[in-house]
């Protein structure tokens, strides 16, 4: 009898997923497996949303943003109790194998499930790139380019108004959407949870950057730091710099994915589908140094995540 492979995404919602889900469906077939889309994350589990998937599933949304599974946040699937409820449906459904795209925290669920029987594979699916277990997430390569087409706009303003900039990006506690889009519009100022600086700091920088002619600035912060508004207005109200605060949100999250996040997405998503067939399970994949890899899934939740701090480093020495 064929293998059943079931496939969801979860968490935040990140371009790329789609590319993703299409491989593993694609290649799934091509090797014989009846392949299964469980909508909405574990609540789809839960509420038995599951439908057969076919090649013709998967057209044409190699290019669409967000996740075509559709995702959701499910505290409850933290509880034993729920957790062995999803473990009789997809017993019912008769999946071997549960592929699970998102980030560290669908991780976790994986993991619950695996120690109660289900063969379980993670896959990076975050815009955040917060996961330890691989050099890049899906969907962090499209934010990026996403939060840098915004960060030129800005400074075209910000350099006509003579004004101070601070806006605030997405990375869940992870620095490095941060970082890189700061070394990459050339930002005056970067601040990450890796490399804080206190409020007093950043005014004396701002002051100097003023009284050395300087006539706009822009910094760059992750979110979860500090109110960027109230911010703004401490700023402008103790060096003068006009300033105005801008948060990015979820516009970082859409979109269409890019070049390298659909790439990403794809090799993940093949490689996946060979751990199965070898037999392969609880494990999450990666990119390591360009090579795709697999760790133990328990293990890779507990990876300290990437610090982002000589990104930060360099930027602020040609900001
Ligand atoms: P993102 O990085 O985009 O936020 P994520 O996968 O980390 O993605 P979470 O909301 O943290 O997003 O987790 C997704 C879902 O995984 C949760 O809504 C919950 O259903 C499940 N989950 C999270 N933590 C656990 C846990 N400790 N045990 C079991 N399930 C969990």
């Amino acid at each position: 009898m064929a293998k059943k492979i079931g496939v969801f995404t979860s968490g935040g919602d990140a371009p790329g997923m789609n590319a993703c889900i299409r491989a593993i469906v694609r290649c799934g077939l091509q090797r014989g497996f009846d392949m299964f889309g469980i909508n909405d994350g574990y609540r789809g589990l839960l509420e038995d949303d599951i439908v057969q998937m076919t090649r013709h599933s998967v057209s044409e949304i190699i290019n669409r943003g967000g996740t075509i599974l559709g995702t959701a946040r499910l505290p409850e699937f933290k509880e034993l109790e729920v957790q062995k409820k999803a473990v009789e449906i997809l017993k019912r459904y008769g999946i071997d194998a549960l592929v699970g795209i998102g980030g560290d925290g669908t991780y976790r669920g994986l993991a619950a499930l695996s120690k109660l029987g289900i063969n379980t594979i993670g896959l990076p699916g975050t815009i955040d790139n917060d996961v330890g277990s691989s050099d890049f997430t899906i969907g962090f390569d499209t934010a990026l380019n996403t939060i840098i087409e915004c960060v030129d706009r800005l400074r075209d303003t910000s350099s006509s108004h003579q004004r101070c900039s601070i806006i605030e990006v997405m990375g869940n506690r992870c620095g490095d959407l941060a970082a890189y889009a700061g070394l990459a519009t050339g930002a005056e100022l970067t601040i990450t949870p890796e490399t804080p600086i206190t409020k007093e700091a950043v005014i004396e920088f701002l002051r100097q950057q003023r009284a050395e002619g300087k006539k706009h600035a822009i910094i760059i912060i992750s979110e979860k730091i500090t109110d960027v508004h109230e911010f703004a207005r401490e700023i402008e109200a103790r060096c003068g710099f006009e300033t105005r605060a801008e948060v990015l949100g979820h516009m970082q999250r859409g979109g269409t994915p890019t070049a390298s996040d659909r790439v990403l997405a794809s090799r993940m998503g093949v490689y996946a589908v060979d751990l199965i067939a070898q037999g392969l399970t609880s494990v999450c994949v990666g990119i390591v140094n360009n090579q795709m890899h697999y760790y133990d899934i328990e293990k890779a939740i507990e990876l300290p995540r990437h610090s982002s701090a000589e990104f930060v480093r360099m930027s602020t020495m040609i900001g």
